[in-house]
C-alpha cells in the first residue's frame, strides 16, 4: 500500500513495469538473446573490466567519449562521437530525451500496440501521453499518422521499428511523413534493428536531413548484453548537447563503459547469433501459420501470434494460454493485447519446446 505516502498525484494508482522474471527452463518473454556470451568475449570483457578496477576511486569519463566513438563507428552512416549519446540502456536515453524535450505541460504521442515503456517513461517524467493507434495489420499509414500529429501537436513522437510487440518494420516514408507534420522531436526506437530482414532501411539514413530526428538503439538484444545495460542514440550534435542538461554526472560507470567497449570490439563474435535467431523466428512464424494461427510478420527476434483457431469466435483468452504454457515450463509474454501472445526467438531447442507446448 503506497497510496497513503505523499507520492505525486499523477503517480497514484499507477502500475510499474513488470515483465515476470520466473525461473523456468524456457524463458522466451523479454526478447533477450538466448545465447550465452562466447568464451573469447567473456575473456575480453573480463580483461577490460579488470583494467579499470584500480581506478575505481576515480569518477568515470562523464562524457564516455571513447565508448561513444566506438558506437559511432559501429553505426556507420558518417556519424561521429558528436552524434551519439549513451546511457544505462535505451530506456535511460529515452528518459533523458523526455526530461529534455517533454515534461510537465508537454505531450508525447505514440502508436499502439507498441513498447509499454514509452508511456511509462512519459508518466515518470510528467509528460502527458497520447495513445494513437496502428492500423489493423500493425502498420502505420503515413497520411493518417501526419493527421494525428497535426491534431495533437506533440512535443515528442515515439515510433518503434521494428515494433515491439508486433515485429513490424516501418517504411522510411512513414518516418518522413511524421517528421513533416511534427514540430517536436521524432524518436525512432530501433532496439531490434539488427534482426530486420535484408533491405530494411534504418532511420539513420534520414539523420543528416532532419535535426529533430533521434534514433535509439541498444546492446540488450542482438549483442546479448542485456545484463550489461548499454543503450544509446544517434542524432544531430545539438540534441546530444541538449540532453547534457538533464543527464546525471557520471551516470555510466567505468565498468559499464569498459565492458561495452570490449563487447563492441568483439561484435563479430557477438552478432554471429543473429542469423541463427532469425532462422528460429522464421521457423516459428511458418510453423504457427501451418497450424492455422494468425501471425504477424516479424523483423525482430520475437513473434506475435493470435491464440485459438482461424475461425472467428474461436479466439481464446491469451491469459489462459499463457498460464498453460508456463505450466509446461515455457515462459512467453502476455503484452495485454486481447487474443495475442508474444514469444522470443531463441535457440533451436527453445523453439522445439515452445512449438511442442503450443501443440
Ligand atoms: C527491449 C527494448 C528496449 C531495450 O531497453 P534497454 O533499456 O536498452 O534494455 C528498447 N526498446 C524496445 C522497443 C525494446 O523492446
Amino acid at each position: 500500500m503506497i497510496d497513503d505516502l505523499p507520492i505525486r498525484e499523477d503517480l497514484k494508482g499507477k502500475t510499474p513495469y513488470g515483465a515476470p522474471q520466473i525461473d523456468v527452463p524456457v524463458r522466451l518473454n523479454t526478447n533477450e538473446n538466448s545465447y550465452a556470451l562466447p568464451d573469447e568475449v567473456v575473456e575480453a570483457i573480463g580483461k577490460a573490466v579488470q583494467a579499470e578496477l584500480r581506478d575505481l576511486n576515480r569518477y568515470p569519463d562523464r562524457n564516455a567519449v571513447a565508448l561513444r566513438t566506438d558506437l559511432a563507428d559501429y553505426l556507420g552512416h558518417g556519424l561521429t562521437v558528436a552524434n551519439v549519446w549513451a546511457a544505462n540502456g535505451s530506456n535511460e536515453v529515452q528518459q533523458q530525451l523526455l526530461q529534455t524535450f517533454g515534461g510537465p505541460g508537454r505531450t508525447a504521442l505514440g502508436f499502439g500496440p507498441s513498447y509499454s515503456m514509452h508511456p511509462l517513461l512519459a508518466q515518470g517524467t510528467g509528460t502527458r501521453w497520447v495513445g494513437a493507434l496502428r492500423d489493423p495489420d500493425f502498420g502505420i499509414n503515413p497520411d493518417k499518422a501526419a493527421e494525428e500529429i497535426r491534431r495533437h501537436d506533440p512535443d515528442v513522437v515515439f515510433l518503434c521499428s521494428p515494433n515491439n510487440p508486433t515485429g513490424t518494420a516501418l517504411d522510411p516514408e512513414v518516418i518522413t511523413a511524421v517528421l513533416g507534420a511534427a514540430k517536436g522531436i521524432v524518436l525512432v526506437d530501433e532496439a531490434y534493428f539488427e534482426f530486420a530482414r535484408p533491405g530494411t532501411p534504418s532511420a539513420l539514413t534520414l539523420l543528416g536531413r532532419h535535426r529533430r530526428l533521434v534514433v535509439t538503439r541498444t546492446m540488450s538484444k542482438a549483442f546479448g548484453f542485456a545484463g550489461g545495460r548499454l543503450g544509446y542514440f544517434a542524432a544531430d550534435p545539438d540534441v546530444v548537447d541538449a540532453v547534457q542538461l538533464v543527464r546525471l554526472p557520471y551516470h555510466l560507470s567505468s565498468l559499464t563503459q569498459a565492458a561495452a567497449r570490449a563487447a563492441l570490439a568483439q561484435r563479430t563474435a557477438l552478432l554471429a547469433t543473429v542469423d541463427a535467431i532469425k532462422q528460429q523466428r522464421d521457423r516459428i512464424v511458418s510453423t504457427l501459420r501451418e497450424r492455422g494461427l494468425r501471425v504477424a510478420d516479424s523483423d525482430a527476434n520475437f513473434v506475435l501470434f493470435e491464440v485459438g483457431g482461424d475461425q472467428k469466435g474461436d479466439q481464446k483468452d491469451q491469459k489462459e494460454v499463457w498460464q498453460r504454457m508456463l505450466d509446461r515450463g515455457v515462459l512467453i509474454r502476455d503484452v495485454g493485447l486481447q487474443g495475442w501472445l508474444r514469444v522470443t526467438a531463441g535457440t533451436p531447442a527453445e523453439t522445439d519446446a515452445f512449438l511442442e507446448a503450443m501443440a
